[in-house]
């Protein structure tokens, strides 16, 4: 991970509901992913790490609204969920979108990338994390798109953050299923060590979500998640890791 050092403003949320600030040293990151749960699955012990070394975190999620979300019970306990997860790893700020679950095939292009590019402005992301774009799930595919074209914002608009890398992630039990085999698979060239306490945070923030783990062998079982962050790390001299395609770096 690229690092520079400037002040920014960290918010923290209570489970009482308030927020706190104070001065935190770091870079901006911003996971943008199509529904709740991805961001954890996809990015959730780097983003605990990233948290913990008082970097500011954010996520935009896409589909983030209950009534775009046809089996979800109800609005309260869906912004439960997230809060509750998305506060054990240390996220700053969550932006949530409203566009149809399953249906971003059917959404224009140019209003993802829009809403991205917001999300982008508002948080000034300088490392942006998102799908990647061979994978099964036809939203993630679009989000993947949509970000690709969102995160060149400091290329057409003075004034916005330039981008100093975008990476795509891998979510189990999506993009292992990546069956057309004429699009480029997720491959790994970036590792993040993240230790067990951090895997356990990312299993401890995905049991959150209502409905999302499931009993071994499922992939998002937590034997599954745990053996998936052992596996990245053993392929790159690690203890535990997560594995990202960086597709965009600039400098160092
Ligand atoms: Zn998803």
């Amino acid at each position: 991970m690229p690092s520079l050092k400037y002040s920014i403003r960290k918010r923290y949320k209570f489970s009482n509901g308030y927020f706190k600030s104070r001065e935190v040293f770091g870079m901006k990151y911003l996971i943008v992913v199509a529904h709740p749960d991805d961001e954890v699955l996809g990015a959730g012990a780097t983003m605990y790490k990233l948290a913990q070394e008082g970097h500011s975190v954010n996520v935009c999620i896409l589909s983030g609204e209950v009534h775009a979300r046809n089996y979800r019970p109800t609005t309260d306990e869906l912004n439960e969920d997230v809060n509750s997860s998305l506060n054990i790893l240390g996220v700053d700020q969550v932006i949530k979108g409203d566009f149809p679950n399953i249906e971003f095939n059917i959404v224009p292009h140019l209003k993802l990338v829009q809403f991205i590019e917001k999300a982008i402005v508002e948080t000034n992301a300088q490392v942006i994390f998102t799908h990647h774009p061979a994978d099964l799930n036809n939203d993630h595919l679009h989000t993947s798109l949509a970000c690709q074209a969102a995160v060149r914002l400091f290329q057409r608009r003075a004034g916005a953050t330039p981008l100093k890398e975008l990476l795509f992630m891998e979510v189990p039990s999506a993009t292992e299923w990546a069956l057309n085999k004429s699009m480029n698979q997720f491959s790994p060239n970036t590792f993040v060590e993240v230790g067990e306490e951090a895997v356990d945070k990312k299993i401890e923030a995905l049991a959150q979500y209502r409905g999302v783990m499931r009993d071994y062998p499922h992939p998002r079982s937590k034997e599954v998640l745990k053996g998936l962050a052992a596996y990245r790390g053993g392929q790159a001299g690690m203890i535990y890791a997560e594995a990202f395609e960086s597709v965009f770096r600039r400098g160092f």
